[in-house]
């Protein structure tokens, strides 16, 4: 009974059918209950290695509000806008490792080379795409973009390392890792908190802002 106890919802690990009492009840062997148990967890922790959406998008946008209160109070209230926007969605893209086969997760896609690699992305993307009549504009609106990509990756990975399974943002220089393990990353409250902190601190940034503005 106690196997019975201990394999609920894992699987019969007693076979008490009423066409069988009279046959001597089977048992599973203990190796066979704790390779269950063992995939059980397994398989909870995997999915316990991925935050929520809520949970980046807050962090992502606690990361922006200095940035974008720089670029609205420069005077580019529509680009602090727009660049906040992308932070944001930009910010789940690293856990895309996900749906890619042969790409560990929290690996590749979780370092400061990938946040580097968008920033470089969306600043060539700004090139492109930007036409204004002065250099200075342009050249601004390039580097704006660069820090847009970093700092939204760079907020995932910030999030990331909050959970124990932590990041390696170093790598492939250093495989060092880190984690300061404060919340599990499938924890609802933790992830609606930080989206909870992130929106508030949008609202006051620029509440703030249309009132100095
Ligand atoms: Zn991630």
């Amino acid at each position: 009974m106690v196997f019975r106890s201990l394999a609920d919802g894992i699987g019969p690990a007693v076979v008490d059918h009423p066409f069988r009492r009279r046959m001597p009840l089977r048992t599973v062997p203990v190796a066979e209950l704790s390779r269950q148990i063992y995939i059980r967890e397994r398989d909870h922790s995997y999915r316990d290695a991925r935050m929520y959406q809520t949970g980046h998008y807050g962090v992502a946008l606690l990361a922006y509000a200095p940035l974008g209160a720089v670029v609205a109070l420069a005077g580019s209230p529509g680009g602090a806008i727009v660049g906040g926007l992308v932070c944001v969605g930009l910010s789940t893209l690293p856990d895309f490792d996900h749906r890619l086969p042969m790409v560990e997760h929290r690996g590749p896609t979780h370092t400061v080379a990938f946040a580097l690699l968008v920033g470089a992305a969306l600043a060539a993307a700004a090139a492109i795409l930007v036409e204004s009549p002065s250099p200075l504009i342009d050249v601004g609106f390039v580097a704006f973009s660069f820090v847009v990509g970093v700092v939204s990756i760079g907020s995932h990975l910030l999030a990331d390392a909050l959970t124990p399974m932590g990041v390696r943002p170093f790598w492939p220089v250093s495989d060092r890792h880190y984690s300061l393990g404060v919340t599990h990353a499938g924890n609802p409250v933790a992830n609606y908190a930080l989206f909870g902190v992130g929106v508030g601190m949008a609202v006051l940034v620029a509440t703030v802002i249309t009132i100095v503005g």
